[in-house]
């Protein structure tokens, strides 16, 4: 199949180097032109450009650009299309992406691979990136089935665990598990650098460890896409948001009272319930 992929950096590096392994042709646009160049060379794509008219041929095309840019990308994109082509996107909010790019694309349908890590660009992506991690297609009663049955054909094949849900459900379920965790994340480095006494601050980076690097990981991470969480998934992240400072000040008061027992109960319950949340099932056959 011809695949173009729009946006080639982490997301879209990445899923050209899975796709062309698995005999697709892939052709790449990206804004600069060094990132074409640099793509081409490490076999993420088989061709690239910084003009959306080498998408002419593509049977699919993967939108891989910054949520801000595909109102705008998909507008310049869509003369270059035919009708029956395919557009599908990996953007981490589905509710705005469904509802502003449907209208303008019948073959639309949403997507979100949950994959990813803290560096972005071209040279961040990586084979494999998409294995074992859930790909998350968000269709509606508009989305033909025929579409579905197309972006699922190309990622199942990369060991994907596919899963379907409303666009709003899906903002709704990452809210919690993934823009909030970002929030929280960032919170607690903005958090330690509130430390007044220098002296304590210089100790405090220097005996951070394993704990402090698993939990400021995603907060460390590309601020553009923490914006783009917070822009485009408002209403869901502050309902997250609220609900977790309603537990921050259940538990300042617990501490501030002394009470051992109602933290210990707190802290049981989220040992029980943590593996429900971190442990992989395994893949469908
Ligand atoms: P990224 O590494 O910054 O890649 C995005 C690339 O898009 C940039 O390298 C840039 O390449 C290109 N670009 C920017 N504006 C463009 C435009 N107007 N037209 C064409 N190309 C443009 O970001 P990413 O992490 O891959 O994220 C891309 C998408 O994946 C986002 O929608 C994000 O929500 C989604 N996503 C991210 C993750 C994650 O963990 N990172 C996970 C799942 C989904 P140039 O060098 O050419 O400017």
């Amino acid at each position: 199949m011809n695949i173009g992929i729009v946006g080639l950096g982490l997301i879209g590096g990445s899923l050209g180097l899975d796709l062309r392994s698995h005999g697709h042709r892939v052709l790449g646009v990206s804004r600069k032109a060094a990132t074409c160049e640099r793509a081409i060379e490490r076999g993420a794509v088989d061709d690239a450009s910084v003009s959306l008219s080498l998408l002419k041929s593509a049977d699919v095309v993967f939108l891989c650009t910054p949520l801000g840019a595909m109102e705008a990308t998909v507008d310049e994109l869509i003369p270059h299309l035919t009708s029956a082509t395919v557009l599908t996107d990996v953007g981490s909010v589905k509710g705005w992406v469904v509802r502003t790019l449907e209208p303008r694309w019948a073959n639309f349908v949403g997507g979100h691979p949950m994959a990813g890590n803290t560096e972005t660009g071209i040279d961040a992506a990586q084979f494999g990136l998409f294995t074992h991690a859930p790909y998350v297609l968000t269709p509606t009663e508009l989305t033909p089935i025929e579409a579905i049955k197309t972006v699922e054909g190309l990622v199942q094949p990369l060991q994907t665990r596919l899963y379907h849900c409303h666009p709003d459900e899906h903002d709704r379920a990452v809210a919690w598990i993934s823009h909030l965790p970002v929030m929280v994340s960032a919170s607690l480095i903005a958090s330690c650098l509130d430390e007044p006494d220098r002296a304590v601050l210089q100790l405090a980076k220097a005996l951070a460890s394993s704990g402090f690097r698993d939990t400021s990981r995603v907060g460390g991470g590309n601020p553009e896409l923490g914006v783009m969480m917070a822009r485009y998934n408002r209403d869901a992240l502050l309902r997250s948001l609220t609900v977790y400072r309603d537990h921050l000040d259940q538990l300042i008061a617990q501490v501030a009272q002394a009470d051992w027992t109602a933290i210990e109960a707190r802290l049981c319950h989220n040992q029980k319930a943590r593996p429900e949340f971190v442990e992989v099932p395994p893949l469908e056959a």
